[in-house]
This record gives C-alpha cells, structure tokens and sequence, in this order.
C-alpha cells in the first residue's frame, strides 16, 4: 500500500479519536488529504494588532496585552471563564468553556501575553474564545516570527481541542514522518521551462513558509499541478471520445435541407452562423459521435442553426429532437419551427408534461415506427415511454438547466450516443469553458444579425416610477410592447408572489382597460394558462406582459421593445442579461429601465452599473464569474469540477492558461503516455482517474 494511504488514525499526536472528529468535520481520512489540507491565509507572526482597531470581520488575529483579570460566568450549562486582556489601547475578552481550572492557573495575571485566536463579533463587541497564549518572554526566545499557517477548520473542532496549533503540529509531524519523499509528478522539462519549485520544496512550503517568496513559489507549483491534471484529464476524455466512440454518418446533405435553404430560410444567415454550420456538418459526417457546446449571446440566432442541423438528420433517414428547458420556451420552439416547417414533409411534434395522455400514445407510436422526424419538448423526452426508432441527433438548448445525468439517459435511449449539440445563451468565459467544457468542442456564433441596435439600458430608483410610466404609454401608442419582470427566489416566494400581484394591481390602475390589456405569466398557473397569456401577448391583444423570471430564457417576440425589471437589484448578473435580450429583437430602437430600491450593497450596484456600461455578453460573464465566483454561476450540478483544493478559476486564470497549453503539448507529443519522462506524470493520471470524482461531473 502507499503510504500516502495511510489512515490519520496512525499519525503520531494524532489517534483514533481526533482522526474520527478530522474525517467528519474536514473529510480527512489519510496522509494524503491532510498533506493537501492547504492553509486558508497566513498570518505575519511578527505583527500585533493594537486593541483599538481590530479588524471587523472574524479572522485569526495576534495580539499583546496583560490579563488584568478572571470571571467565571454561569451559563445555562456549566460556566465560561472570561479574562479581560489589555493593551494600552484598550481591552479584549478571552473566553474559555473547557479546561477552565488548567487555564487560570497556568495564566499569570499581570504578565504580557502573545495571544493567538480567532475574533468572534457580538454587535460592536469582539472577544476570543479558546486563545492561544504565550508569555512574551517565551514568544520572542522562541522566534515564533514569519509566516504562520491558518488551517480550514470547524467550531466543532477548535471546541473539541483540535486548534490551529494542533493542525499545525499534525502538519510537522506528518512531513517528518514522510521525510520528503514526494517522488516528482511533473516531468523534469517542464518544470525548467517554467521555472517551478520541485514537490519536497513546495509541500513544505506551502505548510512551513519562511517567508512570502517561498510561499508564492509553493502556490505556484501547486496551483499548476492542480490545473494541469484537471486539463488533462480533459483533454484525455476528448481524445478518447474521438477515437473511440463512433458515430452515426450524415453523409448527405439532402433535399429536405436544400429546399428549406432555397425557399424557406427567412433572411440569409450572418457569417457566423454559416461558420457553425460548416463546423456541424463537419462534425456530423465523420463517423464519430459530435459533442459540441454552441455558444451565441441573446439574440444571435441559434434557433435556425438547431433546425437546419436537424434537417441534416432527417435527410439521413434518422429522428432528431430538440430538448428546451421550460415548457414555454419548448411550445415557443415548436410553434416557430413548424412555421418554418410549413409546406414541407417534415412531421414535427410537442411533448411536455401537460400534454394529454390522449395524445401521447399515437405521439409514442409514431415514434417509434419512426414516421415522426423531430420532437421538440421538455423533460419528458427523457421518460423511459419515450423511445425513438433511430433518433441520431439530440439537441439541448440553454444547457444550464439540464444535468448530466439527463444527457447520459438520451444516450441510452440508442444503439450508437446520438450525435449532441448543446446551445447555450450564458456566455461562459474563456477560462471557465476551457475547465468545464475542456472535453467538448466549442462553437460560438459572435455576430448578431444585421440591423440590431443596442438596447438602450437605464437604471431608475423608484421614486421615478411615474415618468417611467409614461415613457411606457408614448411606446405603446407607438404599437410597441412592453414587458414588466419581477424576482422570485424561492426562499421568499410568497412576498415575491405579493410584490407581483401588487404591481400587477398598480399597473391595472395605471393603464386601465379597454384602452390597454395586460397579460400576467407566473409559475403558479397551470400550463395552459400560462400558454393562452403568452398568446394574447404574442398576438399583440395585450401591450404589457407581467411575468416573473418564466420569461428569462428564450421567449422571441420582436415587437415587444421595452423590458422594465423591477427589483432589479435582486437579479443576478446573467439573468439580467438573459431578460435584456427578450428585447432588440426587431428593427426597432429597445430599452432596457432597470428599476430599484436605494439601499444596494456595493455588489448589486456593481451589477446595475455593468448592464448599463456593456451588452457584450462576454463581458458580463467575466464581471458576473468576479462577483460570485465559478461554482455559483453554473449552479450546482456542475459546480463540483470547480472545488478545487487550492487554485481559483478567476485569480488564477494564467496559470489556468499555462496548465492547459501544456498539457495539450505533452499529449500532442506523447498521445499515450510512453515516454519514459512521462512516467511520473502517467502514475498521477492514472491514480486520479481510478478516483473517478472528476469524470462524473463532466461526462
Ligand atoms: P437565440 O440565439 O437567442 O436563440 P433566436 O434564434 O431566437 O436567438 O433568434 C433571434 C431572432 O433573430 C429571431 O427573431 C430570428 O428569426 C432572428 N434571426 C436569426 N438569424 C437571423 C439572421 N441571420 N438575419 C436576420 N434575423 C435573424
Ligand atoms: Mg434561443
């Protein structure tokens, strides 16, 4: 066995008991995963903060006072012990709630004290329970000064006597004990090119740093190895899938797609949209399964680039489908290809959760005799009923929604994987695609069609809320329409659901019928409900659409050219950007009123102002990936390949570059891993893949 593999149990200082509290708290179990437990910050031990100005938040702090007394206060269990520490700037509480005895008498009142610990905040009063204590005497003598390691850690543990002096003493003895004998992972050309430090070094500094150079050089090393596994391990998936799983061959383009692009196709595509295509039909004919991410910002018409790929699968004789998030973005998608399908032999249909039990069994058999050629629909596509007689192209569009064990179920629906072509509207940033969708193929459709004029985007506090009407009324008398969007976030639904039905009221008030109709969208109706509101709208028998976020995703209506988002401080940055691009679809100058309260935290203002400065979608992303870090903006499900132990996907995006040019280079150099050099690098890969926790997230 490795040592490395080695339960905490056996570690010297350690034991049975204090392992089990650090494999329930941490998820430590061996050597290994505490060598990796890598200090949050480090605190400069030579620096005392004056009692005065301490910082405001709860941090590891040092400071230097006397105990000028002991309490022991009655609680409803047992007692506390509090010393009043000094300094002679003002004073601190150090709270104790164990070991009270031990404590009072080994602390001498009215000496000078190094105390170490972390600063808890009650209103304005801090104090700091469980310190660590030094004479000052002995502080200096022991040289205590340089960088000292402040651990991830729980309550739960500081409490049960497992204190950052502990973690660290684990630490110490666990790199004696291991003496330095991390063997090399990285292969030796590398490390020279770059310039990193050799693993023994780095592990002991990035534990025991005698000083800030050492220390940046340890992350580095450290950072880079991470990155550069995770790359590739993508971009071994990648290779695999190319060599590996076949796919079905569209070797034709038929008379179904001709046709459509010489008598159907409505305007002629932009240049970027033609440049996907090419990469599609590409793809689509060698034999080899096509996984491909299609990125194109609000707008740019990703719609028409769906069903022209589908009409390439239809003309090879294959069933293709088109997977939509909601069931309104589902009905909007089959409504506007079957317009677009009008006249032609193509059979299309809708399959969602409401649709009628009476319809779906005629729906399922010409499935699977194969007379049906696209179905377009929610969730319920993947339902085991559903069973395609060849399907060989599936479609997901605004892939955020969906997981990856919705993708993984579409393949079994098969003999080969059907071909994939994932759409998505939520620019991802370079350096975020490149880690989450390293094993994909990208394609991005950067042009919006011509004639589009930027949506003119204004933020308003609410006391202007009477001009902003009126601004609403001069578009409508224009035959324009206007769409009002309120929050809803779950944890508040029901106040939610009141601010909207009282804006709805107020908006009754203000632009009362029969001179103006108003149409009202919101997740608690029933489905067809909610379907014959966005009708009205979409026929232009209503001027105002009132809507919670049902609407963020997909919703084409080109007349409808003002977009006014109410609390709009409570929006994330991409829905923000989602909801604008409802709007600027027509020929005609859009607005964008971004409506608000007064007191905004520092962030949301940040927001507000980004929408109003930028509509490149691009642009946003890398704001919004600043403002809430990676693992939030791609929600939950796939948040997991971003947990990583000590490199930052938004700080450390060059050497997130590096990591990957290098890792393509050795696997354009060495695809299988055989040179000797590589050895080491092989080793890792392959311990790591045997852990499959990667892969789950990404295939
Ligand atoms: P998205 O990429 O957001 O899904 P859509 O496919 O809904 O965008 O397209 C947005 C609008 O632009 C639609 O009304 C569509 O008909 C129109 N459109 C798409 N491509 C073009 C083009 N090449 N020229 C003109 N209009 C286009
Ligand atoms: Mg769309």
């Amino acid at each position: 066995m490795n040592r490395m593999d080695t339960a905490l149990d056996y570690l010297k200082g350690i034991g049975p008991n204090r392992a089990q509290l650090l494999r329930e708290e941490l998820g430590l179990q061996t050597y290994h995963d505490l060598l990796h437990l890598f200090p949050n910050r480090y605190v400069d031990r030579s620096q005392f903060h004056p009692l005065n100005a301490l910082p405001k938040n709860s941090a590891e702090i040092q400071i230097k006072g006397r105990v000028t007394q002991f309490k022991s206060i009655a609680q409803k269990r047992g007692s506390r012990l509090v010393a009043t520490l000094e300094d002679s700037n003002g004073q601190i509480e150090l709270v104790w709630f164990r070991g009270q005895k031990w404590i009072q008498e080994q602390i001498r009142v009215n000496k000078e004290y190094v105390v170490f610990g972390r600063l808890n905040w009650y209103g304005n009063k801090a104090n700091i329970p469980h310190p660590e204590l030094t004479l000052v005497e002995n502080f200096e003598q022991n040289a205590h000064l340089g960088l000292h390691p402040i651990y991830p850690s729980t309550e739960k543990l500081t409490q049960r006597g497992i204190s950052q002096k502990v973690i660290k003493q684990a630490q110490q003895q666990l790199y004696n004990t291991l003496s330095g004998g991390f063997s090399e992972t990285l292969p030796p050309n590398l490390i020279q090119s770059i310039g990193l430090t050799d693993k023994n070094t780095a592990y002991r500094a990035i534990h025991f740093p005698e000083n800030h150079q050492q220390l940046s050089a340890a992350q580095l090393r450290l950072k880079f190895e991470e990155l550069f596994y995770i790359q590739l391990q993508l971009l071994k998936k990648k290779q695999l899938r190319q060599q590996q799983i076949k796919g079905y061959v569209f070797e034709k383009v038929g008379t179904i797609f001709n046709t459509f692009f010489k008598h159907s196709l409505p305007f002629a595509l932009t240049n970027a949209q033609k440049k996907v295509l090419k990469e599609i039909r590409q793809d689509l004919g060698t034999g080899i399964q096509m996984n491909r991410l299609l990125q194109g910002d609000v707008g740019s018409g990703k719609t028409i680039i769906a069903l022209m790929s589908m009409l390439i699968g239809v003309d090879n004789g294959f069933q293709v489908c088109l997977m939509a998030p909601t069931e309104i973005l589902a009905q909007q998608h089959f409504h506007s290809l079957s317009e677009l399908l009008e006249g032609s032999e193509v059979r299309i249909a809708l399959l969602t959760g409401s649709t009628k039990k009476a319809d779906r069994t005629p729906l399922h058999d010409a499935l699977q005799t194969g007379e049906l050629h696209i179905l377009v629909g929610t969730h319920a596509v993947l339902e085991d009923k559903v069973q395609f007689a060849n399907l060989g192209l599936a479609i997901i569009d605004e892939q955020h929604r969906f997981g990856v064990a919705q993708r993984a179920k579409l393949w079994k629906k098969n003999k080969l994987p059907p071909h994939v072509l994932v759409m998505t509207a939520t620019p991802i940033p370079r350096t975020l695609a490149m880690s989450l969708y390293g094993d994909l193929d990208v394609s991005i459709i950067d042009e919006l069609p011509p004639g589009r004029k930027p949506v003119k985007t204004v933020w308003r506090k609410d006391s202007n809320r009477l001009k902003v009407f009126q601004f609403i009324k001069e578009e409508i008398k224009k035959g324009r329409q206007v769409y009002v969007v309120y929050p809803l976030i779950e944890e508040s639904e029901t106040l939610d659901y009141k601010d909207l039905m009282d804006g709805y009221e107020s908006l009754q008030r203000s632009f009362p019928a029969p001179e103006y109709q108003i149409s009202i969208v919101h997740g608690r109706m029933k489905p067809d409900a909610k379907e014959y509101e966005m009708q009205r709208f979409q026929k232009k028998q209503t001027q105002i659409l009132i809507a919670t976020t049902v609407i963020e995703v997909g919703v084409n209506i080109p007349n409808a050219s003002v977009m006014i988002i109410e609390s709009a401080e409570r929006f994330g940055l991409s829905q923000l950007h989602q909801l604008r691009g409802r709007v600027g679809r027509g020929n005609t100058q859009s607005f964008c009123i971004l409506m608000s309260g007064y007191k905004l935290s520092e962030e949301s203002r940040t927001r507000l102002d980004t929408m109003v400065r930028t509509h490149d979608g691009f642009e946003i992303a890398e704001v919004d990936l600043r403002l809430r870090g990676p693992g939030d903006l791609m929600g939950t499900q796939q948040s997991g390949i971003l947990q990583l132990n000590i490199a930052n996907l938004v700080k450390d995006q060059d050497v997130l570059i590096l990591s990957r040019n290098w890792a393509e280079a050795l696997l354009e150099k060495d695809p299988h891993l055989q040179l000797p050099e590589h050895q080491g690098v092989k080793a890792s890969f392959e311990a790591l893949t045997q852990n499959k926790a990667l892969w789950k997230y990404i295939s």
